[in-house]
């Protein structure tokens, strides 16, 4: 399934394999002046390709190296060979190797398995794109090679898996706290006006949900410090907390888990005492257990 929704001068790609007529996970891609922003999952790069065709495509940047963004690139690169590819220095091993580090089961299910693309360039500190200058910014914790793409004029953010919506309640094991909490407050800190994630779903006035993002994970640490002072378990913490493990846990093979999440906390507490932070209502309220 792929769905094309203009948002001014910025063309948004939605791309989701589809279970019964249903889509399973979105992703996206974003095409700016013939600068396409991230390809997609394997599985539809073909459909991308039929997409970004009639719009024709200049030059071709990824924000990581998850197959989820960069799957499309190896069809890109057979339809468009004058595109150059553009990449951060950590993701560009993720793309060139002929077997994706790792992949697991359920991805290659939902995604497919990417094809290799050699001859991929370092981005720059800037990416042009017709009248626009994006900035390269480095935002690691989703994963460590993450980068977005800021246009400081039009106050657009191009934020890759930087900011994912919505509460967490499982995290994959390599996510990491401080790097997602430290990302995360550097995109508030740059006040987008437009927000166009790695899910599609592009925000009118984003500032709101990054600053509620930053302020949910805060206080899953203070809890789960408190909880782990009170010596209780991880798997009751997960109950209290995240809802106890999910079916994500048993779809992706323990990839994605409640106890990485809590595991992520402890980490971040590990550097910084989460009491010294002013207490949430929740954290209050769990101080009464
Ligand atoms: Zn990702």
């Amino acid at each position: 399934m792929i769905e094309i929704q203009p948002h001014g001068s910025v063309i948004a790609i939605r791309m989701a394999r589809t279970f019964l007529g249903r889509p399973l996970y979105w992703t996206a891609a974003y095409w700016l002046e013939g600068l396409l922003i991230d390809s997609g999952p394997p599985c539809l790069a073909e459909a991308l390709v039929q997409a970004v065709e009639p719009l024709g495509v200049e030059q071709i940047v990824v924000t990581h190296g998850h197959e989820d963004h960069t799957g499309g690139l190896a069809a890109l690169r057979r339809r468009f060979p004058l595109a150059p590819i553009r990449a951060s220095a950590g993701t560009i091993p993720l793309i060139t190797e002929a077997q994706p580090r790792g992949q697991r089961f359920y991805q290659r299910l939902l995604w497919g398995a990417p094809q290799a693309v050699a001859d991929i360039e370092t981005l720059g500190l800037e990416v042009r794109a017709g009248p626009f200058t994006l900035r390269v910014i480095e935002t690691p914790g989703h994963s460590r090679d993450h980068i977005v793409f800021f246009e400081p004029k039009q106050r657009w953010l191009f934020s890759g898996d930087a900011f994912i919506g919505g509460r967490d309640r499982a995290w994959a094991a390599e996510f990491e706290m401080f790097g997602t909490l430290s990302s995360l407050r550097a995109l508030a800190s740059l006040h987008p006006e437009r927000l166009f994630p790695g899910s599609g779903h592009v925000r009118r006035t984003p500032l709101p949900e990054l600053h509620g993002k930053i302020g949910q994970l805060l206080a899953l640490c203070r809890d789960v410090g408190h909880l782990d002072r009170l010596g209780m378990p991880t798997d009751e913490i997960a109950r209290r907390l995240c809802g106890g493990e999910s079916s994500l846990r048993f779809w992706t093979g323990g990839h994605f888990s409640a106890a990485n999440l809590i595991a992520a906390c402890r980490s971040y507490n590990e550097i910084f005492d989460p009491e010294a932070e002013p207490a949430t209502d929740a954290a209050k309220r769990l101080q009464q257990i």
